[in-house]
């Protein structure tokens, strides 16, 4: 079966404290370790009921090789697949499991909350003490709404920009993803038109017309592109941390060049942070670079691995929503109790005073361990990373924009993906995609995958 490893890989390589590469460990063993025939039968099974076989594209591991994990068990920074294969997981469900899995604060906190039920269609005491909590530790925000997914608020978020504004254009940025939102899933024109181009079928052309695209980090396109459509434009939206397309961290004043131009123009601002929310920060990316967006939309971690979205703004400006204002917005499971139990007691646990610190630290200690080695072998890969995201760049070079990572890279991180999933390492199956590191992840089991990594960078350098 072609998804086991091509050539048998008897020798497995771990680096002494010196990270040179000079431990071998013979290893029948490893090669029963590395068994996926439940997985692969299962992933069988799947593709008879769903498209490709999954609810979700990039889990189907297109861009990387061999059929998906089906993952049965997940314990802190480790996930169990169905052949009892155990990984060190660095993909934390795409993000919000910033506690790692199966948290048992948040765990019980469920168990609790569901002996009641699931769902009224009410409001409830929970939504308020997850509201409460949330707006008064966030000096960006005033009023919340919660919904149940990323998606969601952003797709609420646009409406409420345009509902405030009585314009109809958005502006987005080539490399940030904000969901499968129609007028969102659109890409740059050719040439200069900054006008959208659906990047899936089934969205209206002129839909996609009321995107402008522009690149991330060019201050000329952006005062071109608001110069001539400020007077249509509901709201600029940025990723302000973009980490959905690579890591592509941009400056400070760049990003408060984006805010004074949309001041000046009478622009909206929204900070998608359904990835940078809770994450960077309790106060997101708002907090962590200073600057006062118009609407925030949350997601993610905001959940506690529970399906909660949420968008968030002054009081005048979600005065607009229904049923106070015009600007309709509902949903049937929206801030049901379960969903707001485990979002609290996430919560409850990243406003501790150095929570977010320490997450900081850990990750700098492994990203200096994985930079420190593929430095002095001088490996062409960098490791561009901020709070406790990480991104694998097969690139000597700073890259701020989507056009600079080249697709030929992804080539490598294919390879490094299959080599990591044989020695128990699981990264996002795709080489656009970020890592996360949880509280759970340990200096010692970080040790133990910067160890594991250095040796598959061997691999993917030198074969
Ligand atoms: C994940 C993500 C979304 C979409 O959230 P879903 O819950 O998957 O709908 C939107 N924006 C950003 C920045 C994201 O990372």
């Amino acid at each position: 079966m072609s998804y086991l490893i091509k050539k048998p890989t008897f020798f497995y390589k771990t680096m002494n404290s010196n990270y040179q590469c000079n431990v071998y460990l013979c290893t029948m063993e490893l090669l029963d370790k590395i068994q996926r025939k439940k997985s692969a039968a299962l992933f069988a099974e799947a593709k008879e009921y769903f498209p490709g076989g999954v609810n979700s594209p990039v889990r189907a591991f297109k861009s990387v090789s061999g059929p998906p994990l089906f993952i049965k068990h997940g314990e802190g920074c480790r996930i169990t697949d169905e052949d009892d294969n155990i990984y060190l997981d660095f993909c934390c469900s795409w993000g919000p499991l910033i506690l790692g899995h199966n948290n048992a604060h948040i765990r019980e906190s469920i168990i609790d909350t569901i002996q009641h039920g699931t769902s009224f269609g009410t409001p409830t005491k929970l939504g308020n003490i997850l509201g409460k909590l949330i707006v008064e530790n966030n000096r960006f925000i005033e009023k919340i709404r919660f919904v149940s997914s990323g998606t969601e608020a952003v797709m609420s978020a646009l409406r409420l920009a345009r509902g405030i504004t009585g314009k109809s254009k958005v502006i987005k940025f080539e490399g940030c993803y904000h969901g499968h939102v129609d007028s969102l899933l659109v890409k740059a024109g050719s040439g200069l038109a900054t006008f959208g181009v659906s990047t899936s079928a089934g969205i209206p052309e002129s839909f996609a017309k009321e995107t402008l695209v522009i690149p991330l980090n060019d201050r000329t396109a952006l005062e071109e592109v608001l110069k001539q459509h400020a007077h249509e434009t509901a709201c600029i939206i940025i990723e302000p941390v973009p980490a959905n397309n690579g890591l592509l961290l941009q400056d400070v004043e760049y990003l408060n060049f984006l805010r004074e131009k949309c001041t000046e123009h009478g622009v909206l601002l929204i900070f998608d942070e359904v990835i940078s929310g809770f994450r960077v920060g309790f106060e997101g990316a708002a907090g962590y670079y200073d600057i006062q967006p118009d609407i925030i939309t949350y997601g993610k971690i905001i959940g506690g691995g529970m399906p909660v979205g949420a968008y968030a703004a002054s009081k005048e400006y979600m005065s607009h929503i229904a049923p106070e204002g015009a600007v309709y917005q509902a949903g049937t499971l929206s801030a049901n109790p379960v969903a707001m139990s485990a979002g609290y007691a996430a919560l409850q646990m990243l406003v501790r005073p150095g929570f977010y610190e320490n997450q900081e630290d850990k990750t700098k200690y492994f990203v200096g361990k994985l930079n420190d080695y593929c430095q002095q072998k001088n490996y062409e890969v960098t490791f561009p990373n901020i709070g406790s995201i990480f991104w694998v760049a097969f690139t000597p070079n700073r890259i701020q924009a989507a056009d600079q990572i080249d697709p030929a890279s992804m080539e490598k991180f294919k390879v490094l993906h299959h080599e990591l999933l044989q020695r128990g390492v699981y990264l996002g199956p795709s080489g656009y995609e970020v890592g996360f590191i949880s509280a759970a992840h340990t200096k010692a089991d970080l040790d133990k995958a910067a160890n594991i990594m250095c040796a598959c960078f061997d691999i993917v350098f030198n074969g």
